[in-house]
């Protein structure tokens, strides 16, 4: 972190403008947001510079607007949901660059926060437009990404922004960044991780990524089968990618090269309908009935990964062990997680997850709390656990 400036060195920030960039990418329903956990996560920095005297600038966007103002798509009935959230006033301007926005700052007071509407409403965003950076750096004195969510993305006020004003790294994104460090950067070791979800086409770079940097594989969910499927093992009616089977054996190989422990299920959770209370039954892994699919690995499966949680210093998960939605196809998933929130609350592992279903997860189980660190920010995540570069994160460091 030494690498990033952060709020800890922004002195004299009183009077200063300040354009934060923020994920207000909140869910919405109806028309009305479902989910605030993107803004109370950003709600601490946005506050911190608040009391501090900074004239609050917030930058975000909102939905695929594809460079057109799209009513739908306005940021505007959000600043009322962050006003709760914040429980301060938000002011908001109906654009984010131009006559509207510079006359909404110049009436700003110390402590002002103000919401700048849809950055996607403008083509130069997504492209990165140097013009377009010029014209949101101008209604700024200083820039603070806040953004982890938005990092993997080389836009306007993601990277281009950071060209052009001296950049921090926010609260949220300092912490992201300290638990993804702990995570794989410069792990304690060893250091194990849990890969599940649907399937394997989805996650083959995070795969070939994780292999070669962790102690231990452990592969579950629909994705397991693929891996099965290419030693052999006939998974009946499972999910499979059978034309991945290569790409599956590849991976393996590499694993081997590199000392990595592939942990696939022994035993399964089999049933023939995808639905909850499904009869079920547990079968080795060899023993999985042609019209039958698995649904969840099983119990000596689920005894093998937590022997690796107790081994491990460091975990990082992606992804639920089995079809978590429905009962009873969360046993394993649940298992684990608890697992790993003892160990971690114990003070005997550093525990790090996120992407895709793997909140939803880690929620159901009851243990996002006890985890080091559960990260909300989905693609970002993803693209960090695949070993790819973060521009959003990588221009705070110049
Ligand atoms: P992902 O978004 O790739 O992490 O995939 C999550 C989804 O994988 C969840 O909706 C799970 O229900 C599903 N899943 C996990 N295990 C299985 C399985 N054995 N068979 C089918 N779907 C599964």
């Amino acid at each position: 972190m030494t690498q990033f400036k952060t709020l800890d060195d922004l002195t004299d920030i009183a009077g200063k403008r300040v354009l934060l960039r923020v994920d207000l990418n909140v869910p919405v329903s109806d028309g009305a947001v479902t989910d605030t956990t993107r803004v109370e996560r950003v709600a601490p920095t946005i506050m911190e510079l608040s009391r501090k005297g900074a004239r609050v600038v917030l930058l975000a966007h909102f939905g695929r607007p594809k460079g057109a103002a799209v009513a739908s798509m306005s940021l505007g009935p959000i600043a009322g949901v962050v006003e709760d959230v914040l429980d301060h006033r938000v002011h908001f301007a109906a654009d984010c660059v131009g006559e509207v926005a510079r006359d909404a700052i110049n009436a700003m007071v110390d402590g002002d926060i103000l919401l700048l509407e849809n950055t996607r409403f403008h083509p130069g965003e997504e492209r990165n437009d140097p013009d377009f950076a010029t014209a949101l750096a101008k209604n700024g004195d200083v820039f603070v990404n806040d953004a982890f969510s938005a990092a993997h993305r080389a836009h306007a006020s993601t990277e281009g922004l950071a060209r052009h004003l001296p950049a921090y790294a926010g609260r949220t994104m300092q912490a992201e960044l300290q638990a993804l460090e702990k995570g794989l950067g410069n792990p304690a070791r060893p250091v194990a991780a849990i890969v599940g979800g649907a399937k394997v086409s989805t996650k083959i770079e995070l795969l070939r990524n994780l292999v070669e940097q962790v102690d231990a594989l452990v592969i579950g969910g629909g994705m397991a089968n693929t891996f099965l499927a290419a030693r052999g093992v006939n998974v009946g009616k499972s999910l499979c990618e059978h034309d991945l089977v290569a790409t599956a054996r590849d991976i393996e190989t590499l694993a081997a090269k590199s000392d990595c422990a592939l942990v696939l299920p022994i035993d399964a959770v089999v049933a023939r309908e995808f639905k909850a209370g499904a009869d079920n039954e547990t079968v080795h892994v060899e023993d999985i009935p042609t019209d039958a699919m698995m649904l969840d690995v099983g119990p000596k499966s689920v005894e093998a990964i937590n022997a690796w949680i107790t081994k491990a210093d460091t975990l990082v998960w992606n992804g639920p062990l089995g079809a978590f939605e429905i009962a009873p196809f969360d046993v394993a998933t649940v298992s684990a997680a608890r697992h790993a929130a003892r160990r971690t609350r114990e003070g005997l592992l550093v525990s790090v997850a996120g992407g895709g279903d793997t909140v939803a997860a880690l929620n159901h189980a009851g243990v996002s709390d006890s985890f080091t660190y559960v990260s909300t920010a989905g693609g970002a995540f993803l693209e960090w656990m695949e070993g790819k570069p973060l521009p959003g994160v990588d221009v705070l460091k110049r």
